[in-house]
This record gives structure tokens, C-alpha cells and sequence, in this order.
């Protein structure tokens, strides 16, 4: 059977010349970096190679980039850490509410410790407010959050007016990127943040690896304590082979990004002209133009998602209702509820991600069981009316 992975929001395949730069950490090249015999010096040139690549993507010099064990830690680290580290200036933290769960949780977990949160309002794409960042910060907040690109509906937020209002207020600003690393611009120096998280495994290096971003001077409590690996800030011997993967996907990014994100716009376009068309009584969610160029978000009014998902799955297309980490969950996403999609159009979201694989054959091919699932399924559906 035909196999379509329009998931690449949730995972993407590891590049093959990613695949290839990190099969020699795997094998001959074991060596524990901080050690200081060749078996480790091979190792540490491994990750000082990986570092000068991440930075290179974002824009960023090579000491101002930390490895995690992933873009979660990455988030929790940005939170929590710059939180406890700077507690004299007040308890207050700024978030849109339309983060990803690693930034929600860490905003929940400091609330429940006496730390204290405001919620930014979003407009129906999903947009935050630059001006309400401005009239929420008050003079004990810490840190204000709000993610670059949506990872659900894929929408680009305005990060560098509002890292403007915190530089302005002399507060630090936080941007989880992993939605939109190697799908846009990113350099840190014009988006003006402080902190910005990445994860390998969203760009097609290995998982369990990320990045976090920290200016140079910003002041940050590490939240892994123990050896004095990545300057004292991240213990834990390195995952050499992951950070190596992250490396070369970054290096290949900052090259053929701009090519991938024509491709996946192309393909993407021609997946919403086709579903516009094809299928009645749907909504498209997220902004019109401000988005990454490979999301694409529905909602598809009198069918039943989780039905939706699986007979999709069982003619070979791979799709999610919005984010892997709110399913399984009941209940609309966070991003959905804060964007007020109506009662109609709440039962079935439906987030296409595309992949610079992703051909116009794959699109075509998942128009054609997509409109036949949906048929399939409201001609059972008791709201359905046949015209
Ligand atoms: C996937 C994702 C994360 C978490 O990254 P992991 O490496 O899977 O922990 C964080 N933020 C966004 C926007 C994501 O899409």
C-alpha cells in the first residue's frame, strides 16, 4: 500500500547524509569528550564542530549555544531556569497560551510554587499582541515566553516586536523555534531574544537531542546539576552522536532551507486548494500568510476526529489532529481553544505537515482518500444532512 507521512510537526525522518555524519560516533568514534586523550579529543571536536553548525543556522556565536536532551528540556531549562535565577526581581512570567506543553507545564509548575503567570490573549489566527506584551509586564516580571512559529496551526508570531518591548522593559525573552527552525529565517541577533529553544529531531537529525540558545551575558540557573559539561550549565555526559546529528541537519538547513520551504509551499497550497474545493463545510485554521510554509490546519465539521485519523491511516496517509503531545488526550488542544474555533468545527481538527520529500503525487493521492473518508464518514453521521 501507498504510505503518506504528512506528520512532519510530530517527527521527520533523519536526513541520509545526517544518517552518515553520525554513523562514526556510533562505532570507532566512542570517546567520552571530556576526556582529554585523543579517544575523547575526537569526540569534543565532534561537538565543538556541531555547535559552530547549530549557531550558524540561528545566527548565534558558537558559545552561546547549550545541548540538551531535547527541545522539552530546552523549554523547561529557558523557564524554570531563568525563573529561579533571577527571583529578586519579582515572581511575575509573561506566555502566550498557545505554547507547546514544555512551556505550559514549566509556566504551570512555577505558578504552583508561588510564581505567578499572565496569559496573553491570541486573535483567532492565533496571533499574539505585541502591545498587550507591553501592557502586561509589570516591574517584577521575569520573563516573557512566546513560541516563534505554532507548532498546531503553524502560525508566526511577532517575536522580534515583542523581544522589543521586553528589551525596552529590561525583560528577558524566551522563543521555543522548533516549529520553525529550517522552515524560515531565524537569526537571533534580528529577532533580538534572549533565549530560543531548537529540537534535532523536528529537522531531521536523530530525537532525543536539542538546543538551547542563551546570549551571551543572560543569566540562567542550570536545571541539571553535577559535571561541567556545556560550561557548567548542562551536566551529563554529551549525546555525542545526537549532537553530531544536529550539527550536520543544521549546516544542510542553513543551505537548502529556503529551496525546502518553496517546495513545501507549492505542495502545501495545492493540498488547501484541493481540500477547498473537494470538501464541503470545512475551516481552515491559523494565519492566512503568516505561517510556515509546510502546516496546514482543518477542521471538518460532521465527522469524528479520532474516526477521521484511523481510516485515513488505514488507506496509508499519515496525519495528526495537532500536537503528539496533546494526543490521546480528550478535549480540544489549548491552541484550538485559545483560537475559539466554534462548536461545529471542534470534533475534527486535522493538521497536515509537510516534509521536503513531500511530492505533489503524495498530496494528490491523500486529496483523493481524504475526500472519500469524509464522505464515507458523514453518510453515517447523524448531523450530516445530504443535500
Ligand atoms: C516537538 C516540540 C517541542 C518538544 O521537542 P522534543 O524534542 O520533542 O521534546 C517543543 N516545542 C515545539 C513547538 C514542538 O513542536
Amino acid at each position: 500500500m501507498r504510505r503518506v507521512y504528512l506528520d512532519h510537526n510530530s517527527t521527520t525522518p533523519v536526513d541520509p547524509r545526517v544518517a552518515e555524519a553520525v554513523r562514526p560516533y556510533l562505532a570507532e568514534l566512542f570517546g567520552n569528550p571530556s576526556n582529554l586523550h585523543s579517544f575523547g579529543r575526537e569526540c569534543a571536536e565532534g561537538l565543538a564542530g556541531a555547535r559552530e553548525q547549530v549557531a550558524g543556522l540561528i545566527g548565534a556565536e558558537p558559545g552561546e549555544v547549550y545541548f540538551t536532551g531535547s527541545g522539552s528540556e530546552s523549554d523547561n531549562w529557558a523557564v524554570i531556569g531563568t525563573v529561579l535565577r533571577h527571583q529578586d526581581r519579582g515572581r511575575h512570567i509573561i506566555a502566550s497560551p498557545v505554547e507547546h506543553g514544555a512551556v505550559l507545564e514549566s509556566v504551570r509548575y512555577l505558578c504552583r510554587r508561588g510564581f505567578e503567570a499572565t496569559w496573553l490573549r491570541v486573535d483567532e489566527h492565533g496571533l499574539v499582541d505585541p502591545d498587550e506584551v507591553r501592557r502586561a509586564i509589570r516591574p517584577d516580571t521575569i520573563l516573557v515566553t512566546v513560541m516563534l512559529a505554532n507548532n498546531e496551526i503553524g502560525t508566526l508570531e511577532p517575536v522580534a516586536e515583542i523581544a522589543a518591548v521586553c528589551r525596552e522593559r529590561g525583560v528577558i525573552c524566551h522563543t521555543d523555534a522548533v516549529a520553525a527552525a529550517g522552515k524560515t529565517e531565524i537569526n537571533v541577533a534580528a529577532l533580538g531574544v534572549d533565549l530560543l529553544t531548537i529540537s534535532g529531531h523536528k529537522l531531521h537529525a536523530p530525537k532525543g537531542v536539542g538546543a538551547l540558545y542563551i546570549r551571551d551575558r543572560v543569566e540562567i540557573d542550570p536545571l541539571i546539576h553535577g559535571g561541567h559539561q556545556e560550561r557548567g550549565m548542562r551536566a551529563g555526559t554529551e549525546n555525542v552522536p545526537g549532537i553530531v546529528g544536529l550539527g550536520k541537519a543544521c549546516e544542510l538547513l542553513a543551505r537548502e532551507w529556503p529551496d525546502n520551504a518553496k517546495r513545501m509551499r507549492a505542495n502545501r497550497d495545492r493540498l488547501e486548494a484541493g481540500i477547498l474545493a473537494r470538501i464541503p463545510e470545512v475551516r481552515r485554521n491559523g494565519h492566512p500568510e503568516r505561517r510556515i510554509p509546510n502546516t496546514s490546519h482543518f477542521s471538518i465539521a460532521h465527522v469524528e476526529g479520532e474516526a477521521l485519523l484511523l481510516s485515513l491511516d488505514l488507506e496509508g496517509v499519515a496525519l495528526a489532529s495537532g500536537s503528539a503531545c496533546s494526543a490521546g488526550t480528550t478535549g480540544a488542544s489549548p491552541t484550538l481553544e485559545a483560537i475559539g474555533v466554534p462548536p461545529l468545527y471542534r470534533n475534527s481538527p486535522l493538521r497536515f505537515s509537510l516534509g521536503p520529500e513531500t511530492t505533489a503525487d503524495d498530496v494528490d493521492y491523500t486529496l483523493d482518500v481524504l475526500e472519500a473518508v469524509v464522505k464515507r464518514l458523514r453518510d453515517i453521521s447523524p448531523t450530516w444532512r445530504r443535500a
